[in-house]
């Protein structure tokens, strides 16, 4: 607070642009924290939030259930692969992750294996900013180094990247299994973290030591999830279906905060039982908020009639042009692009607010962290808007060399 300087302030957004209140117009490389994924002010959405709102803006899910939820549990079953079909709603990524692990910590208790109650994690993770939550993002990189001590202390290894590194991990497992409760990981990419990528291969091979070992299997697709990474999951590009999945930001198309955890058939079974101490005890005060649900059936109704994907491998090639001349440039590192994910990595970190306000003079809202500039704009964007991003991008980052 003493140190940042004041935010600007936005007035109105539309499409892939924000409006400041200043006047100036800026083109949102960031989509809000990759939730607009449909843009801004999408009116398909904003008519059934209106509907939604003149019915019915709020009701308790605790003995009372509406249309809206009941809906978008199905259709999410729907579209998540596999039978991952039971649906837990609350409010943001970071409870959603928490419910996950309480939900694989409580479906060992109600089968007696209580010993198992930790998790594996990995490098450069970040799965959000409660207390489980941070027990499992990266300890040093993660945010949430000084609560070293105060959080539960989980299994945090690297995703292996060589015969050695699969080796370390299976090894690491096998000492750890009868502990273990899951593994939970960003699948392809570790977006807060870094924006590191790793292989559907990769993906696979530490799935399947998961699962040799024992433990569930946690995907966090809050980041990657509606088309991020060119499929409408990350989970389908490895051909795997976790046990429980976690889902929200892009979930209303980035405008009401919604969540959701959801779980395949033979987790929920755990806690289908005549013994009431056998129920999941979670209930958040908004989970299944009809306004949040409402967007979200909007979400998935854009989905399923506009070509999203299409979109998305369209703004990837685009990228991975645009972004190329960046390879070999002086400060930076690397250059990498996925799905409508593009990633610009400088060899160390520069002044995040000095290059924050040149991007706004550059007439775009690009926010890096770290040593990490990156573009992840909504899949409407236009050719021309995506290619002044990406001149934006260029310009900036050869001045920080
Ligand atoms: N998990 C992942 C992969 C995320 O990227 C984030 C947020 O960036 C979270 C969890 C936390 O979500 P929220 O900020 O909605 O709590």
């Amino acid at each position: 607070m003493k140190s940042a300087p004041p935010p600007q302030e936005a007035r109105r957004t539309d499409g892939v642009w924000i409006t400041l209140a200043d006047g100036r117009r800026l083109i949102d490389g960031t989509a809000s924290w990759w939730t607009a994924c449909h843009g801004y002010n999408h009116p398909h959405i904003r008519t059934a939030v209106e509907a939604q709102l003149g019915a019915m803006p709020h009701i308790m899910l605790g003995g009372l259930v509406h249309a809206s939820v009941l809906v978008l549990a199905r259709r999410l079953a729907g579209v998540l692969p596999g039978d991952l079909d039971h649906v837990f709603f609350s409010e943001s990524g970071s409870v959603s992750v928490e419910i996950a692990m309480k939900m694989a910590l409580q479906f060992w208790i109600n089968q007696g294996e209580s010993a198992r109650r930790r998790f594996v994690s990995f490098s450069n993770a970040y799965h959000g900013d409660t207390f489980a939550a941070m027990s499992v993002c990266d300890p040093e990189e993660g945010m949430h180094a000084m609560f070293r001590g105060v959080l539960p202390e989980q299994l945090v290894l690297d995703l292996p990247d060589s015969p050695n590194g699969a080796r370390a991990l299976e090894l690491a497992l096998a000492r750890h299994a009868p502990e273990l409760a899951a593994l939970i990981v960003e699948p392809l990419v570790q977006a807060a973290g870094g924006m590191k990528f790793h292989s559907p291969d990769v993906l696979a091979s530490v799935v399947e030591l998961a699962r040799r070992h024992g433990l569930l299997v946690i995907f966090d697709e809050i980041a990657t999830g509606f088309g991020r990474t060119g499929t409408m999951f990350a989970c389908e590009q490895a051909g795997i279906v976790p046990d429980i999945i976690t889902l929200s930001k892009a979930l209303t198309g980035g405008t009401l905060p919604l969540a959701a955890t959801v779980a395949r058939r033979h987790v929920f079974e755990r806690f289908l039982s005549d013994d009431p101490d056998k129920e999941l005890m979670h209930g958040p005060t908004f989970a299944g908020n009809p306004l949040g649900c409402a967007a979200a059936n909007a979400s998935l109704d854009l989905f399923a009639r506009e070509p999203r994907l299409e979109q998305v491998a369209a703004i990837e090639a685009r990228l991975a042009d645009g972004l190329a001349d960046l390879r070999g440039c002086r400060g930076v590192s690397d250059v990498r692009v996925k799905g409508a994910i593009g990633v610009v990595e400088l060899d160390r970190q520069p002044d995040l607010d000095q290059l924050r306000m040149r991007f706004v003079e550059e007439g775009v809202w690009v926010r890096p962290f770290r040593n990490v500039v990156y573009l992840m704009p909504a899949f409407v964007i236009a050719e021309a808007e995506l290619d002044e991003l990406i001149r934006a991008v260029g310009t900036v980052v050869s001045e920080v060399g």
